[in-house]
């Protein structure tokens, strides 16, 4: 069985500084479809040359442009345009974006695509109501406190959620006055590289570039360059450690949105219907590439048979198949690699003394892509590899608990706190529940609500630092204190 492409991407694929395509000089590297395996496009790395050449364009754009000192007004003006521009190619950028990613193009247009949109018109409204601070507490003084940008942004984003993820970072850098270079993952960075160079053509030039290749190599040398004021991630653990150290070396502020083994704590009190969809919904969606999933789920041990039932039914019904069927559920993994690191966590649980309720097997019956049943394990322990390792794909571990302390233990026992669910309607339950969870964020009796005004980051190693609002103002700008005598003040008169 073979699947259509999306779309024909372009056969080369390259960074764009100045509406230009940037220097190069790395290795090429291929580009995959998921869904079917077969090569679609070619990646120009961009070496360290290539990257300080954008860096410089930045720079020049942000010391000599107009964009950091532009009026609010204006500034509202060009995110307002970012945003008609992604809306106006909605298509084009979910079909690019399918294709490497190998995500459902219905969800990336319908959710990913009008996301990215919105990033923009959130932080054109965000900046419209920002104020300064003043303080008259010095008697015949004024100190006031504005916010200025930063510099040059360095943006590098992960595979899972390209142009959603991206977009945040580049709609807030850019509210906030700074420019930016954005690295995209060499494996996804079809749709960024396209909504880059449309982007480009509605901004002043050098406030938004982007450089390709691999992280070890275009990503380090980005993350390294002198010329760049602060650093904004979204990926692995271990890669945030290695750019926080590089960033570090230049006192670089960075923020870093990690990766998760969320909880998603299932109590009897729970309406089981919808906590039933809300598991599924936790871990299967994304094709389950997601640090936000719910990929552990714990349930009271009264009602766990019952529910382990009936999610196994469930996901064994869950449509995997071709990425543009508007009835798939769940497409193919992103790549070889990962499909067969995922699955190998199948060997693990049993290894650990877990047993397998349903999937975890390859798909061969839908061709070379990197299709894999929909997956769900009994961990024999919470020290199990699955249930520790995050294993980002529709792999949901299982594990029973007899009280609301023990689910707490369980939940905060593991390296990572991003997220946290709580399905319960006994408030009692809630309130003595949550307070406990060490995760940045707690959703109860919902899955993945995203509120964008609200702090979003992890505890431990999920993150450092929030995205969101206010966060993100902090983040992106530089406060300034200015004190202004409202009269000559009396003097200190040295040597007179
Ligand atoms: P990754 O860490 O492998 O790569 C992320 C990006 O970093 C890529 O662009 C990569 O090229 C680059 N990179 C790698 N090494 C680098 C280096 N030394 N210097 C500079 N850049 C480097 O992550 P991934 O596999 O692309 O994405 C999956 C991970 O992202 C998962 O762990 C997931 O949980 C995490 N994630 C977190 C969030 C969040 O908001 N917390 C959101 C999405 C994904």
């Amino acid at each position: 069985m073979s699947f259509d492409l999306p779309i024909q991407p372009p056969e080369r694929i390259t960074g764009l500084v100045n509406g230009t395509a940037s220097l190069g000089g790395g290795i090429d590297l291929p580009v995959f479809y998921p869904a079917t395996g077969a090569q679609i496009a070619t990646l120009t790395e961009d070496d360290e040359t290539a990257v300080a050449r954008a860096v410089e364009a930045a720079r020049a754009a942000f010391d000599k442009g107009p964009w950091p000192g532009l009026s609010t007004a204006k500034r509202i003006e060009a995110l307002e345009a970012c945003r008609e521009t992604i809306l106006a190619n909605v298509d084009e950028l979910a079909r690019l974006e399918c294709a490497a990613t190998g995500l459902v193009l219905k969800e990336l247009r319908a959710r990913h695509m009008v996301r990215a949109a919105y990033n923009f018109r959130f932080f054109a409204e965000y900046i419209s109501q920002s104020a300064g601070q003043s303080y008259t507490q010095t008697e015949g003084y004024l100190t006031t406190v504005t916010r200025e940008p930063v510099g040059v942004a360095a943006l590098i984003a992960p595979w899972n959620a390209p142009v959603a993820l991206a977009t945040m970072k580049i709609a807030a850098a850019l509210a906030f006055g700074n420019t930016a270079v954005l690295k995209p993952s060499e494996q996804t960075p079809m749709a960024l590289a396209r909504l880059v160079e449309l982007l480009q053509e509605v901004l002043p030039e050098g406030v938004l570039n982007i450089v390709n290749g691999r992280g070890a190599v275009t990503g380090a040398a980005l993350v390294a360059h002198p010329g760049v004021d602060l650093v904004s991630f979204t990926g692995g653990t271990e890669t945030g450690r290695a750019i926080m150290s590089s960033a570090g070396r230049n006192l670089v502020p960075c923020t870093m949105e990690l990766g998760g083994k969320s909880a998603n704590i299932i109590f009897a009190s729970a309406d089981q219907d919808r906590a039933l969809d809300g598991a599924l919904q936790g871990i299967f969606s994304n094709n389950g590439q997601q640090c936000l999933a719910g990929s552990r789920v714990l349930v009271e041990r009264k009602v766990f048979d019952d529910f382990v039932g009936r999610f196994r039914e469930r996901a064994a019904k869950v449509r995997v198949g071709d990425p543009l069927a508007d009835d798939t559920e769940v497409g193919p993994l992103a790549s070889l690699a990962h499909m067969n690191r995922v699955l190998g966590f199948v060997d693990k649980a049993r290894e650990d003394g877990g047993q397998l309720l349903v999937g975890g097997t390859r798909r061969e019956d839908l061709g070379e892509g990197y299709f894999i049943s929909p997956t769900a394990v009994l961990a024999h322990s919470n020290a199990d590899r699955c249930a520790q390792d995050e294993i980002f794909g529709p792999f949901a571990t299982f594990i029973p608990f007899d009280t609301a302390d023990e689910a707490v233990a369980i939940a905060n026992d593991t390296a990572f706190g991003l997220v946290s669910y709580v399905w319960s309607d006994h408030l009692p339950t809630v309130m003595a529940t949550t307070p406990s969870l060490r995760s940045g964020v707690v959703w109860v009796n919902t899955p993945m609500m995203r509120e964008l005004r609200a702090p979003f980051g992890g505890y431990k190693t999920s993150g450092v630092g929030r995205e969101g609002g206010a966060s993100c103002e902090a983040f992106y700008t530089e406060e300034k204190t200015t004190t202004i005598p409202t009269a000559p003040p009396a003097l200190r008169r040295f040597g007179a």
